[in-house]
């Protein structure tokens, strides 16, 4: 037995699916859909999706932030999941991206929870933080760019209630922050951010080898 964790080849992980993945129909869809794009290596897998459904879940969430939209699966995942008086106000600032997005969310039936803020993350967060805002969300999911990443973690730290969760995602970056020979600036982002959160006092805090290598930080 190993003390690590397992390295995931293609058949383990086709293994995963198949007795982990309940993705509904329009889930799939929009996965397929989102996998023809240039851009497809941004879309979240469906077992992390999956799984910010029960960490929505578990932590009873109705309040949540999406920084990073992309073509939706993420924000629909938590749709599904949120009770129906929950909400996701959705930060990205590509229109492309986020009409595909629309279009799934209303197949789903979830589009009354999600509110899409087209803007740069910093300003939508700020200004919920001007509208008194501070402390009143329940979950927050972190996809973006990941120069980026920081501020919007200092940010949506601060939106959180005490006890609310906030999710982060690439923080392994194909493995390039274990790599010093790789010194690029998103990896050395990563790196920055993955020291930060290590050393932050103000939440419990776990690296997760989920996809892509996912952060769960858990505010004191
Ligand atoms: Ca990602």
């Amino acid at each position: 037995m190993s003390r690590q964790t397992l390295p995931m080849t293609d058949a383990l992980h086709d293994y995963l699916l198949s007795v982990s993945l309940r993705e509904t129909d329009v889930q799939r869809q929009l996965r397929e859909d989102t996998a023809r794009l240039p851009e497809a290596g941004m879309q979240l897998s469906p077992e992390q999706g999956q799984f910010l459904q029960l960490l929505v879940r578990l932590t009873g969430a109705r309040r949540c932030l999406e920084i990073g939209t992309f073509t939706g699966y993420s924000a629909l995942a938590v749709a599904l999941a949120l009770r129906d008086d929950g909400f996701i106000t959705a930060c990205d600032v590509s229109e492309t991206w986020t009409d595909m997005a629309w279009r799934y969310w209303q197949a789903a039936g979830v589009a009354h929870k999600i509110f899409l803020r087209l803007a740069p993350a910093r300003e939508t967060l700020d200004a919920l933080l001007e509208q008194d805002q501070a402390g009143l969300y329940d979950f927050a999911f972190i996809d973006a760019d990941k120069e980026g990443y920081l501020d919007y973690y200092e940010r949506a730290l601060r939106l959180l209630r005490t006890g609310g969760l906030i999710a982060v995602d690439n923080t392994l970056w194909s493995g390039r922050p274990a790599d010093p020979a790789v010194t690029d600036a998103d990896t050395a982002a990563i790196r920055a951010f993955n020291r930060r959160l290590h050393a932050d006092t103000r939440v419990d805090l776990s690296v997760l080898p989920v996809g892509d290598g996912l952060t769960l930080a858990r505010k004191r």
